[in-house]
């Protein structure tokens, strides 16, 4: 089975678990799992290969899962893999991270299938734009609110406000994650990192480990990898492993995160960091540390590995790391989980940040970003920690029971 169908059904377990907890009858299931609205579009670019133009047609998708809390909300891929199917869990997720977080959105998710690297400049606007004007009628400034996601970039929400503007007047809050010149908010290139970071400490007090006696190992040393690790050594925790995906490097004595950064920055590679030993991506789950961070891709913890990892704090930077069946098995061994759908929610909250910053036309500094996001954070591991323990269960169920409770609430009171 491949990965993606793995995570659909990692996610599936997670939900119908917090349904029959829960109690809801499959009537108020089925309204809960289904899609507000699915939209698919033709996107057609040209393109100029070898100096001739050739007219490709990219097909575009929009899924806007729930809106019963908000507007939608959610980012826009652009990846040869996109498929509708897999919009419609994204979309999915992201409804659940903004009612955990309790942020006044709903979810939705965007995608073209089209592979980026082959596109210049100038074919990613148009590709960009066009995308925009055949979603233009169902996205808005309190409608549903893109943002970047893998594959897309400031850049690209840039041209997708222009797009848009063209014929709703100035509109900055219709897109998030916009280049600071536009717009965009101070500290959302860390927001994810540092949130990863502020409750992997948080978890870590909570199980009385001391920061500095305290290993980290990191898979993924990308966006959110790096700026956890910026963060955690900041806090005084010792990083001995990161790893990209050409395989990762390990002291025992400490990584100095700095001189790492410098490191990729020049070869492109952590691979050769003076004061390393090379480690492989498997090996490196499975290192003795206190807290480990999957920071990479989607089911890299899995039954094949889960009896192994030695880390008894996971924080799951990534979505969707570890398959329902490792999950099973690393509960059963008391390794303490603070799950996705937490650990990972500060990049939309700064883009929740963003948008209200945008509304009121008055923005806030780098500080007043961070220290409202790691109050918010912190809240919210709070009530997921109180209601785990009220509950006698894990994190993650306690996390999911709180999301679905609070939007089949909503959508309750509205009277869907
Ligand atoms: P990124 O592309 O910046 O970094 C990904 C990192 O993973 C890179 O260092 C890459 O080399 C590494 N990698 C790729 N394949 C690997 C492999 N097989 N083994 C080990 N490392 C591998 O992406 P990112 O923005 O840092 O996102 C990382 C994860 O966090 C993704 O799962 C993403 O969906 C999730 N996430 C990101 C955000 C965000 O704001 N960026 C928000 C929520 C969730």
């Amino acid at each position: 089975m491949d990965k993606k169908c793995v995570c659909q059904k990692t996610q599936r377990h997670f939900l119908d678990s917090a349904f029959s907890r829960l109690k809801l009858k499959a009537s108020r299931q089925a309204l809960l799992l289904s899609s507000f609205r699915e939209t698919r579009v033709t996107v057609p670019v040209t393109l100029r290969h070898n100096g001739e133009n050739t007219l490709h047609t990219f097909q575009g998708y929009r899924v806007q899962h729930n809106h019963a809390r908000g507007p939608f909300k959610g980012g826009l891929r652009f990846h040869p893999d996109v498929n509708l199917g897999e919009v419609r869990a994204l979309a999915q997720l992201m409804t659940w991270k903004t009612a955990l977080v309790d942020i006044p959105f709903g979810g939705a998710k965007g995608g073209v299938a089209v592979d980026p690297k082959q596109l210049n400049e100038t074919e990613l606007e148009e590709l960009s734009k066009r995308f925009c004007q055949k979603m233009a009628p169902i996205i808005g400034v309190h409608e549903d609110i893109p943002a970047p996601d893998i594959g897309t970039n400031p850049q690209v929400m840039g041209w997708i406000l222009d797009e848009y503007s063209k014929t709703h007047g100035y509109r900055t809050a219709v897109v998030t994650g916009k280049p600071m010149a536009l717009g965009g908010c101070a500290g959302r290139l860390e927001a994810t990192g540092h949130g990863v970071a502020h409750l992997a400490d948080k978890a870590a007090m909570a199980m009385s480990l001391i920061a500095e006696q305290s290993r980290v190992v990191i898979q993924g040393f990308g966006n959110v990898g790096s700026h956890a690790a910026i963060s955690l050594a900041s806090k005084g925790y010792k990083i001995i492993a990161l790893s990209g995906s050409r395989g990762g490097v390990y002291s025992e004595k400490g990584i100095d995160v700095g001189l790492a950064l410098a490191h990729v920055r020049e070869t492109g590679a952590l691979q050769g960091l003076a004061g390393t030993a090379a480690v492989s991506n498997a090996e490196l789950l499975e290192l003795p540390c206190e807290i480990l961070i999957p920071a990479a891709l989607e089911a890299t913890i899995t039954c094949d590995n889960a009896d192994a990892i030695q880390a008894p704090l996971i924080v799951e930077a990534a979505n969707i790391p570890i398959t329902h069946q490792a999950d099973q098995r690393l509960q059963q061994r008391a390794v303490v989980i603070v799950p996705d759908l937490l650990a990972n929610v500060g990049g939309v909250l700064a883009s929740y940040y963003e948008w209200v910053q945008n509304l009121q036309q008055f923005p806030w500094d780098r500080e007043l970003v961070l220290s409202r996001l790691e109050k918010r954070l912190s809240r919210t591991y709070d009530v997921v920690r109180d209601l785990a323990q009220e509950r006698k269960i894990d994190m993650r169920s306690a996390a999911y029971e709180l999301a679905i409770g609070r939007v089949d609430h909503a959508i309750r009171l509205r009277g869907f």
